[in-house]
């Protein structure tokens, strides 16, 4: 498995919410909230017209809770709340020792479906990244609709590329990459899918970096990924690619209307973070054609 199971894993500070839990912040909202979060959306947009969602019962209303039974790496391994939870210790450890004066972002575990300032999180929407709340939502149950819906079995690497993708639009929003590149419009080369690119690629470096990540005690969080797992995580990357999506939705493939890039640019981003390191993550450097 992934985490090495006596790694000290607890602390994290995820919670868990369900419906009606979290009122959302006053002042936040509106059209350029939602704006903002069709950018973020891990997977291009609303999914609830494509698939109905999975899943999803009827949680307690207005329920947050700290994510429990999650000390160890065999915690993390056995429960998905926990390697989430597991998993954003390992990614704030790498980004305090990337980016100076760094500061986590919360990560709220989705319990069926919660409002925030960025609109409902739900595994329909996907998990995405609320900048004015500074807050990462990832409904665990959006991994049975990629495995039933892409065909993307993904594994806890995939999962933990998921989360590392979401805490790399955090990275982009506490740097200021957000304010200086807004919004121009989709297509291949737009700012929207240059900044997803570039969350991939910081997701693919912190994959790299994470063995060298540990807990109070010296003991790795994370074990070295195998071919297969990084195999694993491509695929997840390939199965949200615009162009895959597209397919799947209305059998046609439509570049002009990208948000998120193509399944070859997702995985080739990816794999340059995973090579080059942080560094090497300059989407918005980059001529087109070399997107
Ligand atoms: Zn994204």
């Amino acid at each position: 498995m992934t985490f090495n199971s006596n790694a000290n894993v607890g602390g994290s500070g995820a919670k868990r919410r369900g419906p009606g839990g979290g009122a959302i912040a006053g002042g936040v909202g509106g059209l350029g909230a939602i704006a903002v979060i069709l950018l973020q959306i891990f997977t291009g947009g609303d999914f609830s017209s494509l698939l109905g969602g999975v899943g999803g019962g009827a949680p307690s209303a207005g329920s947050e809770t700290e994510i429990t039974d999650c000390e160890t790496g065999a915690d993390a391994n056995a429960n998905i709340d926990c390697r989430l939870a597991a998993g954003s210790k390992a990614i704030n450890q790498f980004w305090t020792g990337e980016v100076q004066g760094y500061r986590p972002p919360q990560l709220i575990i989705v319990d069926g479906s919660t409002s925030s300032a960025c609109g409902t999180a739900s595994n329909a929407t996907g998990p995405f990244y609320c900048p004015p709340e500074e807050t990462v939502y990832i409904d665990p149950t959006f991994f049975d609709v990629l495995e039933q819906q892409f065909g993307d079995d993904a594994g806890p690497l995939a999962q933990l590329y998921v989360l590392a993708h979401e805490y790399g639009h955090h990275i982009q929003q506490i740097a200021g990459i957000m304010d200086a590149h807004p919004s121009n419009g989709t297509g291949p080369e737009s700012n929207g899918v240059r900044m997803e690119l570039q969350a991939d690629c910081f997701a693919g470096a912190w994959v790299a970096g994470m063995t060298r990540q540990t807990d109070e005690n010296g003991v790795p969080f994370l074990e070295s990924p195998t071919e297969e797992q990084i195999r694993d995580a491509l695929d997840a990357a390939a199965a949200v690619g615009d162009d895959h999506i597209q397919e799947q939705s209305s059998g046609r493939v439509s570049p002009e209307s990208w948000t998120h890039g193509s399944s070859e640019q997702r995985q080739r981003w990816f794999t340059t973070g995973y090579q080059g390191g942080v560094g090497s993550c300059d989407t918005f450097g980059a001529p087109g054609n070399a997107l």
